[in-house]
């Protein structure tokens, strides 16, 4: 049983033979992908507070310490983000701040807001002001909690790390698997195309994994939203005491994720805490999110020296580098796909009036997210 499922209700069982035949598969059973993918995003860390402490997580700030951008910061990151070509505003969180984070609550109510949930209604509307499209991660929320925020973001995601239980979450303020799956069934129950994914080597061992990928294709099987799967190994820092995964260890990962998954399910490795390159071959499609804006320097006619890293990955992988929205093509309707998508469309509903009127806007903006569906937007670089 999957730690906090039956607190949350969460009905799923994974066979022992899925899990047994997915700790068979190696790279040699899985095909590398005819191209890959990336999206141009600016990174919008709307705070830094966090009622857990995950032993592997350099996010986190303790109370006291913990950051919360204004609304005019948020504006300003991502108007440059917006300037620089950027077409998404990825929201990263720490997980709801609990009530140690006197600070931030405070700051949230002078501000008008009664959680950092409807605040993020907020600033997902200063983000399409400005011209990117939110992909929020806000961390786990209650299906009333996404639905504040779900017809304002293109996609959304958390990822499931793991159905284990394990060290690397444990003590008080523990991450909760079962939790984890009420997210992402709640994105489904809404219909928002949805980003989730493994973390490898936190404790958690191969059955583990297979238990882990098996649980989302379950999830996406039910409701089809699940437009991605990350898989990540844990990296160094300064908190984390464990090894790290080996390339064979993520190789083997990979090529499970893409063994599990539905074609049109992407798997993604993101080339800035995993080594891409050595992976390309196990059925990756996709490198995630690439950011031109630092908090120093920007330049947007010079060629941003992580979205070179991607072109060398690509021509390393001898497959095209595509420019892709923070929502997948087979999410739009059929009038706002690109005239060449040949994928598999999800049937359903799945944009809302108010980014539905982002894509087809006459303005700059809309002209910038038309460009990357037409396959123009890499041109310019
Ligand atoms: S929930 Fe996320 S932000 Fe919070 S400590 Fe864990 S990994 Fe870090």
């Amino acid at each position: 049983m999957i730690p906090g499922a039956d607190e949350y209700g969460i009905d799923l069982t994974i066979a022992d033979g899925a899990v047994e035949e997915l700790l068979d598969v190696t790279p040699d059973d899985v095909s590398p992908a005819g191209e890959l993918s990336f999206a141009r995003n600016v990174f919008v860390p709307l705070t830094t507070a966090c009622r857990y402490t995950c032993t592997y997580c350099t996010y986190f700030d303790p109370p006291g310490e913990a950051t919360l951008m204004s609304p005019e910061e948020v504006r300003d990151v991502c108007r440059t983000g917006a300037d620089a070509g950027c077409t998404e505003a990825l929201f990263t969180f720490g997980d709801d701040p609990d009530d140690r984070y006197e600070a931030v609550h405070a700051q949230l109510d002078e501000w008008g807001h009664d959680s950092i949930h409807d605040y993020l209604r907020r600033v997902c509307g200063i983000a399409l002001e400005e011209g990117l499209l939110p992909h929020a991660n806000p961390g786990d929320q209650t299906r009333e909690e996404m639905a504040r925020v779900a017809d304002l973001n293109a996609s959304m995601g958390v990822m499931l790390e793991t159905t284990a239980d394990v060290g690397a979450h444990a003590g008080p303020r523990a991450k909760n698997p079962g939790q984890r799956l009420n997210t992402i069934r709640n994105a489904g129950e809404l219909g928002v195309p949805f980003t989730t994914g493994i973390l490898i080597g936190i404790g958690d061992d191969w059955a583990d994994r297979a238990e882990s990928l098996l649980a989302i294709r379950e999830m996406h099987g039910r409701y089809g939203h699940v437009q991605e799967v990350i898989v990540q190994p844990v990296a160094e820092n300064e908190r984390w005491r464990g090894p790290t995964p080996s390339v064979d260890d993520l190789r083997r990962a990979v090529a499970m994720a893409r063994y599990c998954l539905p074609d049109s399910v992407s798997v993604q490795v993101p080339p800035n805490l995993a080594p891409a390159r050595e992976v390309v071959d196990c059925g990756i499609d996709d490198l995630g999110g690439v950011s031109p804006v630092t908090d120093d320097h920007i330049n947007p006619d010079y060629a941003w020296p992580a979205l070179r890293e991607l072109r060398d990955i690509a021509d390393g992988a001898g497959v095209p580098l595509r420019e892709r929205l923070p929502v997948y093509e087979r999410y739009l309707p059929g009038d706002l796909r690109p005239a060449g998508f040949d994928g598999d469309p999800a049937p359903g509903d799945w944009l809302s009036d108010r980014v539905r009127a982002a894509l087809t806007a006459g303005d700059g903006a809309g002209e910038r997210y038309r460009a990357v569906l037409r396959g123009e937007s890499l041109a310019a670089d």
